[in-house]
């Protein structure tokens, strides 16, 4: 197995013409041996991109590239020690569960006992024994994908690459092959590199999560921790769902005081006690701009008298047994959406109370966008 670096990785389509076009910019990236990180945001950032080049099948601009100890930049793709799993499964309509599989293999003339054996191996992991001898036009859109996941075991690469496997799957499937792509890579303890625009892809598979946006790494970590501690609000909204609430605001009292207050709209003051948040608030000044991000399960429902009672009105419900999503409208014609336990009644047009958790509050630079 092995880990991957990328080093200042850069890749501009079309230098020098009218259409150029700087994909991904300068970034730097270590996978570790085994891990498994996933690549994630929205349409057009450049992950597939930049999984590409660690495939070899799109040539870094700038930068250089590692699998392990070795530069890879100039080692042809059939020779890094990779294997790819895309989209659209990639695989040969004409040839049976147990050919496709074998076929590099065979183009590789390992010898056919030890052929056979890796396709018995990797059918027996992916419960796909009973099919070896189908065409894929006879299978499932999930056991498609998972003939293309056996088709990478086979090749016992080091590292396995993942471009939105599980796109082209319905809802219920995509959640079962999250799972079992998961606990392959458990039992392969391998490194996995894996490319999704799905945030709930991303946090429940990955043991790293890698940000991204126009061409940039926002933030790489664990995922809890991007989830806690967002390092921008481009990483705090685009991470979590219902996506985190913003509201602008400025300080109208600085750190020495008997606390902040921070104010929303000129409307809502909302008290940011120093004995809570002493870290954050220590570091704003008075009139400083700044963004209260706050997640949906981190409003509370309150009493109107209540110090910090924020009024709102209900917009549209979606109760989902477990919990409810409620969108609400502020007097200041902000919008926010709350997520309460259990199905709630309110009406639309009803007027409620709610306040934020202090202790579950995120302070972005109005400016910069970059957390305080
Ligand atoms: P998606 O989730 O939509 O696939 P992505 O994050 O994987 O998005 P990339 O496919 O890496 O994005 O593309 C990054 C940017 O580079 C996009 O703006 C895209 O239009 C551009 N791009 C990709 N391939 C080419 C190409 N061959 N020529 C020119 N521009 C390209």
């Amino acid at each position: 197995m092995a880990s991957v670096s990328l080093k200042k990785l850069s890749k501009i389509y079309g230098p020098g013409t009218k259409e150029q076009f700087h994909a991904v910019k300068h970034i730097d990236l270590e996978v570790k041996d085994k891990e498994f990180m996933v690549l994630v945001g929205p349409s057009g950032c450049g992950k597939s991109t930049t999984l590409r080049m660690i495939a070899g099948l799109e040539e870094a601009s700038d930068g250089d590239l590692f699998i392990g100890n070795e530069r890879v930049n100039d080692v042809l793709p059939k020779d890094r020690g990779i294997a790819m799993v895309f989209q659209n499964y990639a695989l040969y309509p004409h040839m049976s569960v147990a050919d496709n599989m074998a076929f590099g293999l065979k183009l590789r003339k390992l010898p056919k006992s030890e052929i056979k054996k890796r396709v018995d191996e990797a059918a027996e992991i992916l419960g796909l024994r009973d099919l070896l001898g189908r065409r894929p036009k006879a299978l499932s859109g999930g056991q498609r994908q998972r003939v293309a996941l056996g088709r990478a075991i086979v090749r016992k690469p080091s590292v396995f690459l993942f471009d939105e496997p599980l796109s082209n799957l319905d809802a219920k499937m995509r959640v079962q092959m999250r799972a079992e792509i998961s606990k392959l890579h458990e039992r392969l303890d391998a490194t996995m590199i894996y490319v999704t625009h799905d945030q709930t892809e991303a946090m429940t598979m990955g043991d790293r999560i890698c940000v991204m946006n126009d061409g940039e790494i926002k933030q790489v970590n664990r995922p809890i921790e991007i989830y806690e501690s967002p390092a921008d609000m481009f990483t705090a909204g685009f991470v979590g769902l219902p996506q985190m609430n913003f509201l602008e605001g400025r300080v109208v009292a600085s750190a020495g005081n008997s606390g902040s207050d921070f104010i929303s709209s000129g409307e809502y003051p909302i008290k940011i006690s120093l004995e809570q948040n002493a870290e954050q608030v220590a570091k704003i000044n008075k009139d400083r701009e700044v963004v209260l991000g706050v997640r949906p399960e981190h409003y509370i429902l309150c009493e109107e008298g209540d110090s910090r009672a924020i009024e709102a009105v209900v917009e549209v419900r979606e109760p989902l047994g477990a919990e409810s999503f409620i969108y609400l409208r502020l007097r200041s014609g902000e919008s926010l959406v709350v997520r309460l336990k259990g199905i709630i009644s309110f009406e639309v047009g009803h007027a409620l109370f709610i306040k934020p958790d202090l202790n579950e509050i995120h302070l972005f630079d109005a400016e910069s966008k970059e957390r305080i």
